[in-house]
C-alpha cells in the first residue's frame, strides 16, 4: 500500500453542551491531495478544522499529522510544523502594502532574534532581504506583481483571497486548509483562485484540505471529496461518485 496519510483524523468526538458537532468522526487526507470536505450546513465541518488545525481539543479520539500524534498541539506549534490554515486579512494589516503583508508572516526570520540584531547586523540585512525575495517571488507566482504596492485594504476580494493564499506560501507550508475560501468571489476570480489552488499543489507539492459550499469548484480542484453530515462520514469518494449517489443527494439536500 502505497497510501501516506498526512492528516489522519481518528475517531474524533467533540460536544459543545449536549450538541455532538463531530460524532467519533475518522477520516484521512493523503499527502499531495486537494481534498475536499462537504456537507450541510451544521454537518461539523469547521469543528473538525478546528481541531486539526488545533484551535479546539477533541474530547476524545486522535489527530495524527505527518504520523505523528498531534491531538490538542496548539495552533502556532502546528503552524511551525507547516499545518496552516487561511486568515482574513486582518484590520491591522489593511494599511500594509500587498508585499508587506507577505513579508510580515512569522517564518524562518532570523532578523527576529535579537542576538542577531544587535550583533550581527548583515547577517540581518540578508536575512531581510530573503524575505522580500520570498515575497517577491510569492507575488509573481500569484500574479500580483501590479498590485504589490497596493495596500491591502484597496485590493479586491479576489485579490485578498489570492493574497491569503500567498501568506501560506512564505512559510514551508506542507498542508493549507481552506474553510471556505472562496465565498464572495465573483467567479473570474473564482477561476484564478482555484488555478493557483492547482498551480501550488502540481508544481509546489501543497496538499489542500478544503471546505467549500461551491460544488463546481469541489468537482473541478477535489478528489477525493468527503462528506459529512450531522457530525458523521456519510461517503467519501470522487466527485462524480458523490453527485451519482441518491442517498449522499438526500442526506445532503433533503434536510
Ligand atoms: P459546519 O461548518 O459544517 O456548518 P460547524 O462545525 O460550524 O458546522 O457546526 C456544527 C454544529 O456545532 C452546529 O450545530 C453548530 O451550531 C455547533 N457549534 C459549532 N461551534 C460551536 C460553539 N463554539 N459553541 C456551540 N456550538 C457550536
Ligand atoms: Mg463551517
Amino acid at each position: 500500500m502505497s497510501f501516506d496519510a498526512v492528516i489522519d483524523v481518528k475517531d474524533v468526538t467533540k460536544s459543545f453542551g449536549g450538541l455532538t458537532a463531530v460524532n467519533k468522526c475518522s477520516l484521512r487526507v493523503e499527502r499531495g491531495s486537494i481534498t475536499g470536505l462537504i456537507g450541510p450546513n451544521g454537518a461539523g465541518k469547521s469543528t473538525l478544522f478546528n481541531m486539526v488545525a488545533g484551535n479546539i481539543v477533541p474530547d476524545s479520539g486522535s489527530i495524527y499529522f505527518d504520523g505523528e500524534d498531534v491531538t490538542g498541539v496548539p495552533p502556532y506549534k502546528l503552524f511551525a510544523r507547516g499545518l496552516l490554515r487561511t486568515f482574513q486579512i486582518a484590520h491591522e494589516f489593511s494599511h500594509m502594502t500587498a508585499l508587506e503583508n507577505l513579508m510580515v508572516v512569522p517564518g524562518d526570520q532570523p532578523g527576529e532574534r535579537l542576538a542577531n540584531i544587535w550583533f550581527r547586523p548583515d547577517f540581518v540585512r540578508k536575512a531581510e532581504h530573503h524575505v522580500r525575495q520570498k515575497a517577491l517571488d510569492v507575488i509573481d507566482f500569484l500574479k500580483l506583481g501590479h498590485v504589490k504596492n497596493e495596500l491591502a485594504g484597496n485590493l479586491s476580494g479576489g485579490q485578498k483571497k489570492l493574497l491569503e493564499l500567498g501568506r501560506t506560501m512564505m512559510v514551508d507550508a506542507k498542508v493549507v486548509l481552506l474553510d471556505e475560501v472562496a465565498a464572495g468571489v465573483n467567479r473570474t476570480l473564482l477561476q484564478d483562485l482555484a488555478a493557483n489552488i492547482e498551480r501550488m499543489n502540481e508544481e509546489l507539492g501543497y496538499t489542500f484540505f478544503v471546505i467549500e459550499h461551491d460544488m463546481d469548484l469541489i468537482g473541478r480542484l477535489c478528489d477525493p471529496v468527503i462528506v459529512m453530515a450531522q457530525g458523521e462520514v456519510i461517503a467519501q469518494g470522487p466527485m462524480e461518485e458523490i453527485r451519482a449517489n441518491p442517498e449522499i443527494i438526500e442526506a445532503y439536500f433533503g434536510s
